[in-house]
């Protein structure tokens, strides 16, 4: 049933009222207006935007129950923790319930006592649950994560699929499906999987302004990652991805000797270990989790300051969903990775190992192709990716690698020439590492047995580093003059495009492989305290800040919920800046409402007034 929303003024009142909030972000007042129309919707905002308020505020706004699929269970819990901080009457339904535990939810549901339902996607499309549900006046299905649902998602799930089934129990109710995959084939597939009628569809700026983009070869990972971490972010919380478990546990254990709070997570872990550093996680300042992409969808903390890549991530879905997990406070934040050619090879080598159709794989390796890019790019790194979601035409930001430090390029045509060579006279069918042996004149027993050592373009190439030729063969790579034949040997071959460079008939210029941890990285240091500067521009009362920070922690203990969930570090920057001496003052802070002034007002307030 579609409506005209006709009180904007009440979707305000409920915003400051009960989330703090003055203004909408994005295009959450579109979305939440669609969904309070009647109207199937879709939402599509990059991690961070702001896509629970989208469903949330229609929860309180219309008269009956919100249904929310959600796929995990910290999830959940943390989203009803956090809304029952803001007085919303909220309960999850999941396989963490004792019968008993569930049976009270189910009466409360009854009784009308609850306004948000989180239901796992399995036990959504259980005979039962549908059965219960049906009898209740429910208003709103939400389906967050919905990629889950596409294949052609970086994150399916099996469950999802059934979720149609939802929607025929409920055919006029509508469903609202939120996600941060903004690929156009996925989007259809998710209208057309969960049978969204004519939704409306709604993209946000993909654009994270606060978080600064950082993207270097790989040299020495760990020194340069304790640079980083030593330039940048001291004592604060941020998020290491590997892709394998065991290189988690080994950087885990090397970060922990050079005296860092680090925890590890990945899937192998057992639940209960990976529930008590999802926990530590969520209570602890200053602590890095070093994760596989098994550690993600459940990340609320709003002040992740860094997410750093030790290894490619697979599409760039996968690189924006996780670095956007930094910063979603909005304060100034770093995504830093490094990277290298044998990234490209062994997930090259896994997605031909794997048991897809080809389809798959064909569209796969398109994605891992366009990650390479943004690696190689030599503008600006924000354009690249905002142009991958369809925003063209933006400005450089002047707060990404490419800007701050413009990659020095040089003319490369003639080292092209002799890698090409070389890969052609050792008969493609070898991998980088020999192919650069052979240039550099190395004496290796396989080249000798080769005879590799007598052919024309042997020991050519010393006057490059292996570093340089490296950087050559991915740039080479990125630009379709070579490809990678054979996944098992890693050997190189020709393109068609080859002969261009091989005749002279196209010059070449490629970036110059920066080297970063000779150099002692000052520029980082100064956009670290600007960063900070930015932050305490704001009011000149780090101490005071310092002290809110210590009441938020009791508080949290105190309460058992993590220290965010009292109040956010923008609200407390905030407050510094404001520096309420009463309630209606308090009330103008960010991130503040009345039920939050209620529970925790005056003890802030107290400490503001003695300071
Ligand atoms: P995601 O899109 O990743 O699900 P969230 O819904 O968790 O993002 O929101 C990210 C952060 O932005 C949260 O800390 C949330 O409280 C905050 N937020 C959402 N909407 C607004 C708004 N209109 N004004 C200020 N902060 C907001
Ligand atoms: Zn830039």
């Amino acid at each position: 049933m579609v409506s005209e929303v006709k009180d904007i003024g009440e979707l305000k009142r409920i915003l400051k009222d009960t989330f703090g909030y003055t203004t909408f972000r994005f295009e959450q007042e579109k979305v939440i207006r669609s969904v309070i129309e009647g109207r199937d919707t879709m939402a599509i905002m990059p991690t961070g935007g702001g896509k629970s308020l989208c469903y949330q505020l229609p929860a309180l706004y219309l008269p009956g129950i919100t249904i929310v699929i959600s796929p995990l269970i910290s999830l959940m819990q943390d989203q009803v923790a956090g809304l029952s901080q803001h007085g919303v009457k909220a309960a999850f339904l999941n396989s963490s319930l004792s019968p008993e535990e569930k049976s009270t939810v189910e009466q409360q549901l009854k009784r009308g006592e609850i306004k948000l339902i989180y239901i796992a996607p399995e036990r959504a499309i259980l005979d039962s649950t549908l059965i219960m549900l049906k009898a209740l006046p429910i208003s709103l299905i939400a389906i967050d994560e919905a990629h889950c649902v596409s294949l052609w998602g970086h994150e399916f799930r099996k469950d999802y699929t059934r979720l149609n089934e939802l929607k025929a129990v409920f055919p006029n109710i509508p469903t609202i499906a939120l996600t941060a995959t903004a690929d156009e084939k996925t989007r259809i597939d998710i209208a057309r999987q969960l049978a969204l009628k004519d939704p409306q569809i709604f993209v946000a700026s993909f654009d994270r302004p606060n978080i600064k983009y950082m993207i270097y070869e790989r040299e020495n990972e760990m020194k340069q990652l304790h640079r980083f971490i030593q330039d940048n972010h001291i004592g604060q919380t941020g998020i290491v991805y590997c892709l394998s478990r065991k290189k988690v546990e080994k950087v885990t254990d090397e970060l922990k000797k050079l005296g860092y709070k680090a925890v590890a997570y990945h899937a192998g872990l057992s639940s209960a270990e990976r529930t008590r550093s999802q926990k530590r996680f969520d209570h602890e300042d200053g602590l890095i989790v070093v994760a596989t992409i098994a550690f993600g969808m459940g990340i609320d903390r709003p002040d992740v300051r860094f997410v750093a890549h030790l290894d490619l991530p697979k599409s760039i879905e996968g690189y924006y969903q996780e670095t956007g997990r930094a910063g979603r406070d909005g304060l100034p934040s770093n995504a830093w990775m490094v990277y290298g050619l044998s990234d490209v090879v062994k997930h090259s080598r896994m997605l031909e190992m794997s048991e897809a159709g080809e389809a798959y794989k064909k569209a796969a390796r398109v994605k891992l192709d366009l990650m390479l890019s943004l690696c190689e790019v030599t503008h600006c790194r924000r354009q690249f990716l905002l142009d991958y979601f369809g925003q063209t035409q933006t400005p450089p930001c002047q707060n990404c690698d490419s800007c701050l430090e413009p990659p020095e390029m040089w003319k490369a045509t003639i080292a092209a020439q002799k890698m090409l060579s070389t890969i052609y006279r050792t008969g493609q069918m070898f991998g980088s590492t020999y192919l650069i042996d052979v240039l550099r004149g190395s004496q290796s027993e396989r080249i000798i047995e080769n005879k590799h050592d007598q052919i024309s373009v042997y020991g050519i190439g010393k006057d490059l580093s292996r570093g340089d030729w490296d950087s050559l063969i991915r740039q080479l790579l990125y630009l379709d003059y070579i490809y990678i034949k054979d996944y098992d040997f890693k050997n190189l071959a020709l393109t068609e495009k080859s002969r261009e460079i091989l005749t002279g008939k196209k010059t070449l210029e490629l970036r110059r492989l920066r080297l970063k941890i000779e150099k002692k990285s000052k520029k980082n240091r100064s956009s670290h305290t600007s960063g900070k500067d930015k932050v305490e521009a704001l009011h000149q009362r780090p101490d005071l800040f310092e002290k809110l920070r210590v009441l938020r922690t009791e508080l949290a203990t105190k309460n058992k919920v993590p220290p965010y969930i009292i109040f956010s570090d923008k609200t407390l920057h905030d407050m510094c800046a404001i520096l309420p001496r009463n309630r209606e003052q308090m009330l103008m802070v960010h991130g503040v409402g009345e039920t939050k002034f209620d529970n925790f007002g005056d003890a802030f307030l107290s400490i503001i007034k003695e300071n």
